[in-house]
């Protein structure tokens, strides 16, 4: 395998589109390629990408940079990390140098940690792989349904009854205190460890970059726990991770769609069951870090957890936040009132692909939980009723959405819309609208300016001896004036630069010549000499007022000056 030591020659090893194409769904425009930002809501595509030089930038929420900026932002990982994915995409190795003294530490203790948790997993699967037909995990797969193919996909190992892991760690120069730390052991007494996983089905959790971070163990027989997790470590934040996205991720972008289950044999059976676009929440409540990654890969959630009370609950606090976020929310209800993975046994897949594609509206699931809670007949209940469904209706955030919704509670309990509204604390139709997205923080770059990037990437000799003749204190004059500058040196470095730069090299002005480089060079000195001289003239009223006739006269010729120097540059 190629080693690689500089993000820049990775850089240049990976066709900027292609990385792009994971995530958005991209048509071309002839240079740019367009595609619904991955970033914010939107119907119309605002997300560019220009396909010289494969910078991105998005016209609504004004996101932009280059690639690795690009998979920062859209993996939540760090500059390294997304240098990583760029060398898988380009099938090399990618060697920084070492990190600066005083950066050390964390970054490589995290890199040890994910380094034996994959040495855990191999060493888990293994044990999976050459465990004896007759043998109790396979027996327990066999019941449970679990295919071979599946088993593959999912990674599934086996953690032996007699262990064997802190030995094949060793192995490979890891010591217990970082098995320890990866959550592996446990501690029996002072110094003495024993290996957390013993004879137990194992599902591998994987972050979204394909890391393993934890295990969750599934006992073989009616052992307690029925499931074991491994503990938070510093690369293992339950609350930030939903179990199998890495895996299905991509059919989950495809759908614009997640389906959310609760558990581990959930996911397996839904995926099993032919839902590709499927992750469980590890069984906790749902987190924000975990709404933030649903959002990043779908537009639409089907919730489908447990028909017990504390399944509903969970469903119900789930759309709470989900609703915040402005995605689509369905609820799969299984008819008989089993978990996801006992109704498929049951039923079979198809019938389990059914409920799933008929999820009901959540408003519809909200109403009918509250109608079973309580009687609608007297005036109580049916404010019970109403104030059951307001804090969900006060968290959508789209206005007209809102009001669609109220309607169909007056519907439903024959209030009066103006009356509920008035409880739920609504401003009238018509009234104030939700607040925007975030407003741009970059500067309006006029079209000269904007010329004059594109032209050092269209005419690189031609526009450096333009800029070199501007004078220094025209071009820091100019919107693009620290952006130009930093083009001039050979790389831009400062992020808001380099989103200005995304921006105007994804805008629609072109440079058709040299000739027009040089135009946009002098209108830019131009508007620095206009402004001196609108400067001048208001020196020049004062002195006037003041009837310092020395200075108007000075004054004065000094505009003449600039108004010739001016009229030389427009010829
Ligand atoms: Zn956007």
């Amino acid at each position: 395998m190629t080693t690689v030591h500089r993000v820049e020659d990775l850089k240049s090893l990976v066709d900027p589109l292609l990385v792009y194409q994971d995530y958005v769904r991209l048509t071309r425009r002839g240079r740019r390629s367009l595609g619904l930002c991955p970033f914010h809501k939107e119907k119309t595509p605002s997300f560019s990408v220009d396909g010289d030089n494969g910078l991105f930038y998005c016209f609504g929420c004004h996101r932009g940079g280059d690639v690795i900026k690009f998979l920062m932002e859209v993996e939540g990982c760090s500059f390294l990390e997304a240098a990583e994915i760029l060398a898988r995409k380009a099938g090399v190795r990618l060697e920084t140098r070492a990190p600066a003294e005083g950066s050390r530490g964390t970054p490589d203790r995290r890199e040890r940690l994910f380094k034996l948790l994959a040495a855990a997993s191999r060493f888990y699967r293994q044990a999976f792989a050459e465990a004896s037909p007759q043998s109790a995990v396979r027996a327990y797969a066999r019941r449970r349904g679990i295919g071979p193919e599946t088993a593959e996909r999912l990674r599934l190992g086996f953690a032996p009854p007699e262990g064997g892991l802190l030995a094949h760690l060793a192995r490979q120069e890891f010591t217990p205190a970082e098995a320890m730390e990866a959550g592996l052991l446990v501690e029996r007494a002072r110094g003495e460890y024993a290996e957390r996983f013993r004879n137990r089905l194992l599902f591998p959790i994987e972050d979204t970059l394909g890391r393993t971070v934890g295990f969750g163990g599934r006992a073989l027989g009616d052992e307690e726990p029925k499931y074991l997790n491994s503990p938070e470590s510093p690369v293992f934040q339950k609350r930030d991770l939903l179990y199998g996205l890495a895996l299905t991720r991509q059919a989950v972008r495809e759908a614009g769609r997640i389906l959310l289950v609760e558990g581990y044999m959930d996911f397996l059976a839904a995926f099993q069951a032919g839902v590709p676009y499927v992750a469980a929440t590890l069984g906790t409540a749902l987190a924000e870090g975990q709404v933030r990654l649903v959002k990043r890969y779908a537009r639409e959630v089907v919730l489908n957890f447990d028909r017990d009370a504390a399944g509903l609950q969970a469903a119900e606090r789930a759309i709470l936040l989900l609703l915040g976020e402005g995605l689509r929310i369905r609820v799969a209800l299984v008819p008989s009132g089993k978990d996801p993975d006992g109704f498929i046994a049951a039923e079979g897949p198809e019938a389990y692909r059914r409920v799933v594609e008929t999820a009901v509206p959540f408003f519809d699931f909200l109403v009918e939980r509250a109608l079973s809670s309580g009687s609608l007949q007297e005036v109580e209940g049916r404010m019970a009723f109403v104030d059951r469904l307001a804090a969900y209706l006060s968290a959508v955030p789209d206005p007209l959405e809102r009001q669609e919704y109220l309607r169909e509670v007056a519907a439903r309990t024959g209030m009066e819309p103006s009356l509920l509204r008035k409880r739920l604390q609504e401003p009238a139709e018509g009234g104030p609208a939700a607040p925007q997205g975030r407003s741009p923080d970059l500067p309006a770059v006029p079209v000269r300016e904007q010329l004059l990037v594109k032209g050092v990437f269209a005419y690189p000799e031609a526009a450096r001896r333009i800029l070199a003749d501007l004078p220094g204190e025209a071009l820091d004059s100019a919107a693009a004036g620290p952006l130009l500058k930093e083009l001039l040196s050979g790389s831009v470095e400062d992020p808001d630069n380099q989103a200005l730069l995304a921006r105007i090299l994804n805008g629609c002005h072109e440079v058709p010549s040299e000739g027009d480089l040089k135009r946009a060079a002098a209108e830019v000195q131009v508007e620095f000499l206009r402004r001196k001289e609108r400067e001048l003239a208001r020196q020049i009223r004062e002195a006037s007022r003041r009837a310092d006739l020395d200075l108007v006269q000075i004054l004065n010729r000094e505009k003449m000056a600039l108004l010739e120097e001016i009229g030389a540059l427009m010829d």
